[in-house]
């Protein structure tokens, strides 16, 4: 039996009103299904798939994100930071120059690794845990003083339709976020994709597959996309690229990644990426987007991670804004002081705007990064900058990624000073 091992059939989920239902157990889902089971509230968390798996992510943790998992104190054999591998330098390539950026602070783990943690964690903290089961629309209940929340869930396309029961809802599904939110009568799907918006490829790759380090990133950078390339800490290499739309029209995802290494790295085999043509693919649905952070008519319904809206990866922080949106709807949803659930229009309100101010200043920076990386001279200059003067260009990342004030909290916490 793993941790991750349900113990919960939809139809036993159906049988309890939950404080919270949070569908989506990625970073976000299940960082707020954990400090919300912490405060002894009911909490319920679904998932369409199970654990370990995979996800499409370049799996490193920016400063931020590693001080986020230490705010969350996991304390199960370390948690996933033990697992994790220190980033020591990012090496950006473009125009056929190769810029090393010593770094430190931030650190790389498979998605496998992270997402099983993190719900094991929730599970241990009281949370249930009900995996293989889709969520396929959200109805608000009647107005009244404390009103709720049903989603209609299957376990499979021909599946008899269950439905769940909570309080208030988490929509923590990521990109593909395809849940329905009734109003009323009318269905809405309320997202607003950017019109330039990227898509994301990728595939791990066996450890022989790249004579890459551990502790290093390869960024490969060209005017269609860009792609990174990392050792995990399996020793398996992970390959994860943001590329133009049109991209995929004209050539499969590994002949894209192989353009955009040869054009970055001006044909040096900086990594041969051994076995690409014949590794799964993943793909994204448009990665640039953003959607109502509160929803339903009684404000019942708040999306968090990337469900809430995102910015391309470059800057590597979509883990770490999904740990603090988890954190932001956790600490609005349940009133410190009783350990109840607040009403719902105060928490709605109290998390909208701790949500804009948290993440309107860091998703306007990764719009302005996105807009520069489609200027190939002003790339190539800074990677030129970069090989000239290293130590300017290792001040600069911190304020590329807005990472400045907890640069050196990876190397705190394993160390073992984690708090
Ligand atoms: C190419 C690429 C590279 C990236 N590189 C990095 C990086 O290096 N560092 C970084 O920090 N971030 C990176 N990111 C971003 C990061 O992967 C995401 O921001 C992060 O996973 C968001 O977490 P989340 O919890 O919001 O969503 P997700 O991790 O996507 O989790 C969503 C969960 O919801 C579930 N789900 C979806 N719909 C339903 C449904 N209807 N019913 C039940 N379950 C459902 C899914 O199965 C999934 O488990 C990258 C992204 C891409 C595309």
């Amino acid at each position: 039996m793993t941790p991750c091992d349900a113990t919960l059939t939809p139809d036993a989920a159906a049988a309890i009103r939950w404080d919270v239902v949070i569908i989506g157990a990625g970073p976000a889902g299940s960082s707020a299904a954990l400090r919300v089971a912490r405060s002894g509230l009911r909490v319920l968390l679904i998932d369409r798939g199970d654990l370990p798996r995979g996800k499409l992510c370049g799996c490193c943790l920016s400063t931020a994100a590693v001080s986020e998992l230490v705010r969350l104190a996991i304390a199960t054999h370390g948690g996933p930071l033990e697992r994790a591998v220190p980033l020591r330098r990012i090496s950006v390539a473009a125009g056929g120059r190769v810029a090393p950026i010593d770094v430190s602070g931030g650190a790389t783990l498979s998605r496998e690794a992270l997402d099983t943690d993190l719900v094991a964690a929730a599970i241990t903290a009281g949370c249930e845990w009900l995996p293989h089961t889709t969520a396929i629309s959200i109805d608000e209940g009647p107005a009244a003083a404390d009103p709720g929340v049903s989603v209609v869930v299957r376990t499979s396309p021909d599946s008899p339709a269950c439905r769940i029961e909570g309080r208030r809802l988490l929509l923590a599904t990521g990109l593909g976020d395809h849940v329905r939110l009734s109003r009323g009568t009318a269905p809405i799907q309320a997202r607003t994709l950017a019109p330039q918006s990227r898509i994301g490829i990728g595939a791990v790759l066996p450890a022989a597959a790249a004579p890459l380090p551990p502790g290093e990133l390869l960024m490969a950078v060209t005017p269609f996309g860009y792609c990174g390339i990392v050792r995990l800490e399996d020793g398996r290499i992970d390959v994860a690229a943001a590329v133009d739309r049109h991209e995929l029209t004209v050539a499969e995802p590994a002949a894209i990644v192989r353009r955009i290494m040869s054009t970055a790295c001006g044909g040096e085999p900086v990594a041969a990426l051994d076995g690409l043509e014949s590794a799964v693919m993943r793909a994204t649905p448009a990665l640039t987007r953003s959607a109502p952070v509160v929803d339903g008519r009684h404000r019942t319904v708040m999306r968090i991670g990337d469900a809430a809206g995102y910015v391309e990866p470059f800057t590597g922080e979509g883990m770490g804004w999904a740990l603090a949106a988890g954190r932001l709807a956790a600490d609005a949803l349940v009133d410190p002081a009783t350990a109840t659930l607040a009403p719902a229009d105060v928490a709605a309100d109290r998390y909208a705007r701790s949500h804009a101010k948290h993440f309107g200043p860091r998703h306007a920076r990764c719009q302005r990064v996105a807009a520069g990386l489609r200027l190939p001279r002003l790339v190539r200059l800074a990677v030129r900058a970069a090989q000239l003067a290293p130590w300017a260009a290792r001040l600069a990342v911190p304020a590329v990624t807005g990472s400045l004030a907890t640069r050196h909290v990876m190397d705190r916490s394993t160390a073992g000073a984690a708090s």
